[in-house]
């Protein structure tokens, strides 16, 4: 997938301590995702790294939007994001499943991709709900849907 080459960090020949990244997150990278709720979206990730012998460990901060239907209107509306997280990315031979906190990786792999990570943490800190802000709905839309509310109503009274 070609995200995962976009949004990786080659450590191979970095000095141990600092380092600094900045990926931006688009229409494309969710449309590589395939993940029918979220349409779109421009992000913008900030990634500290602090490279030792052993182990990357990557300061996260995501800013920016994504683009979602709104549960209320059923339009598309724009949901903030905001995140700030950590990832530890420790090097060995012994390949261990990704647990959401620490991500194995053999030394000799050079780089480590972060697309599913900055997915996965974008996904999360979204609201339950995710709709417009008061007053920004669709009239037309909501119109419709008190009208069919209503007429089923009226069903049932019968
Ligand atoms: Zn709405």
């Amino acid at each position: 997938m070609e995200s995962a080459k976009r949004y990786s960090i080659a450590y191979k020949g970095l000095k141990n301590g600092n380092h600094e990244f900045d990926f931006k997150v688009d229409d494309t990278f969710f449309e590589a995702m395939e993940n029918i709720d979220i349409k779109g979206g421009d992000c913008n990730v900030h990634v500290t790294m602090n490279r030792a012998e052993t182990m990357l460990e990557l300061d996260f901060q995501i800013e920016g939007y994504v683009v979602c239907e709104c549960d209320r209107c059923l339009e598309d509306c724009k949901v903030p994001v905001e995140y700030e997280g950590e990832l530890l990315v420790k090097f060995s031979e012994e390949i261990r499943e990704y647990d959401g906190e620490v991500m194995w990786i053999s030394l000799a792999d050079g780089e480590v991709s972060l697309a599913q990570y900055i997915y996965e943490s974008i996904v999360l800190s979204l609201p339950y709900s995710r709709v417009h802000e008061e007053g920004e709905c669709n009239p037309d839309m909501l119109a419709r849907f008190t009208t069919i509310d209503e007429e089923a109503d009226e069903e049932l009274e019968d």
